[in-house]
């Protein structure tokens, strides 16, 4: 059998390990370059590969293909490669077949990692042997070729889930969603939502499908479409006889006959959409019988997650807030709801067709200054001009955090959450949120 593995990144070279170990005759294929990390390992492992070229030759001939999330649908080397009636498949697709551990997987807009790491953290404390894979650190594939978990927990993208036949999670959670990445998605929202909702499609009676009975997307593709899975609804508002709410400043979970109930206040994680990812993992926790008092103390010391909401520190009574990871207008919005402060909000980058709106009455509420940080500002000056008195534009973090400085008094708070993507000034996200703690360490 030939494997031919498109993308030599990280869930690329995993696959291709996996399928080498598997007994396949394994072709790796990149159109740009290899990092030489990747390169070291093919070799030692004998998997040939190209880079900055796709052979047809030696593509067009394989029995199935991986495709790494990165490569849209519509490259001329898939194209090519549908119409062959080659089947091309992710990561995920491949690999579970070669595993009989059980998967959680975690899809949704935005809280997937949070969601991700903490419901990983609440099983691994509880004494599970349990690994963390998809989009965070190393690739699924290459822990099903070296490690003997008895269970993963799983992020999954929608471009994982646009590339699955078969796979089939035990537990999965659709943590909420809203429009994003529609480029891929020939711009309609509808594709986008089903693409999402693929991660249900070969579920059956003995699964469960994790949601957010607060978000439209969710509860309008329930309502109208069927999943076999029994669903386990969360919700801030809403209780249930089966499911996750918060009453009272209280969490309370209620599955197969069982409760647990937690004051939000000892949970470690802050805001309302924390509350929501916390829900979600717990509930997968409770599915899997985990003790209460163990989900208790492990959501009592989980810190977060890196560029999400993450306290960076505290300079003369100001605190800085590190928010990089919000791409996106959903995410601020959930970062502005939590703040309860006067807040100086820096804000921009590249715009993926954000609707303002959504954020002007918390803008309203809780912002005493904006510094737009991004080349081309317009969008936001126009939006927030009428609403917020002081606004700078700057094109660098020095420059915004010490304007941000300036415009502060003992009490307030600094809050880095763009709402857009970094790549006009930064290199991704990270960086972005690397430079704010940095410049933050300098004032
Ligand atoms: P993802 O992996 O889906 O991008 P992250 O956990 O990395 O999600 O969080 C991305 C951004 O969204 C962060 O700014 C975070 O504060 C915010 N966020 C986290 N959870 C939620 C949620 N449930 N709803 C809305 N925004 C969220």
């Amino acid at each position: 059998m030939r494997l031919v593995v498109l993308g030599g990144g990280e869930s690329g070279v995993g696959t291709a390990i996996l399928g080498k170990k598997k007994g396949y005759d394994v072709f790796v294929s990149d159109f740009g370059k290899i990092k030489e990390s990747y390169k070291e390992v093919l070799i030692i492992n004998k998997i040939d590969w190209e880079e900055e070229q796709h052979t047809e030759d030696l593509i067009l001939n394989a029995d199935v293909v991986m495709k790494s999330p990165g490569i849209p649908d519509k490259s001329p080397i898939i194209k090519k490669l549908v119409a062959a009636g080659v089947k091309v498949i992710s990561e995920i697709e491949f690999a579970k077949p070669f595993t009989e551990a059980l998967t959680i997987g975690i899809t949704g807009s935005n809280g997937k990692t949070t969601t991700t790491m903490l419901t990983h953290h609440l099983l691994k404390s509880a004494g599970l042997n349990v690994g963390l894979g998809g989009n965070i650190g190393k690739s699924f594939a290459w822990q099903v070729a070296e490690n003997k978990y008895d269970a993963y927990v799983l992020e999954l993208s929608s471009f994982q889930l646009d590339g699955i036949i078969d796979y089939r999670p035990d537990i999965a959670i659709i943590t909420n969603i809203s429009p994003d990445h529609l480029d891929r998605y020939e711009y309609k929202y509808e594709n986008y939502i089903n693409s999402k909702f693929r991660i249900t499609m070969n579920q059956t009676e003995s699964d469960y499908l994790i949601y957010d009975a607060d978000d439209e997307a969710s509860t309008e593709w329930l309502k109208n479409n069927k999943t076999k899975a029994k669903l386990i609804p969360f919700s801030l508002t809403k209780t249930f006889d089966e499911g996750a709410s918060i009453n009272n400043n209280k969490m309370e979970i209620k599955i197969n006959q069982e409760e647990f109930t937690m004051e939000t206040e000892h949970i470690a994680l802050e805001g309302k959409h924390n509350m929501k990812n916390a829900m979600a993992a717990s509930s997968v926790a409770k599915l899997m019988q985990i003790r209460n008092a163990t989900i208790r103390e492990s959501l009592s010391n989980f810190q977060g997650v890196e560029h999400r909401l993450e306290k960076v520190l505290k300079i003369q009574n100001v605190q800085y807030i590190n928010d990089s990871k919000a791409t996106n207008v959903n995410a601020t919005f959930f970062a502005l709801d939590s703040m309860n402060v006067p807040t100086v909000w820096i804000v921009g980058g590249v715009d993926k067709g954000n609707d303002y709106n959504e954020l002007m009455s918390l803008v309203r509420e809780k912002v005493k200054a904006i510094i737009c940080l991004g080349i081309d500002n317009r969008k936001i000056i126009d939006a927030f001009g009428a609403v917020v008195d002081i606004m700078v534009e700057v094109n660098n973090m020095n420059d915004a955090v010490k304007t941000a400085q300036r415009l502060t008094e003992k009490g307030d708070a600094v809050l880095l959450s763009p709402a857009c993507a970094s790549f006009d000034l930064f290199e991704n996200y990270e960086d972005r949120g690397k430079q704010f703690k940095q410049a933050v360490h300098n004032l």
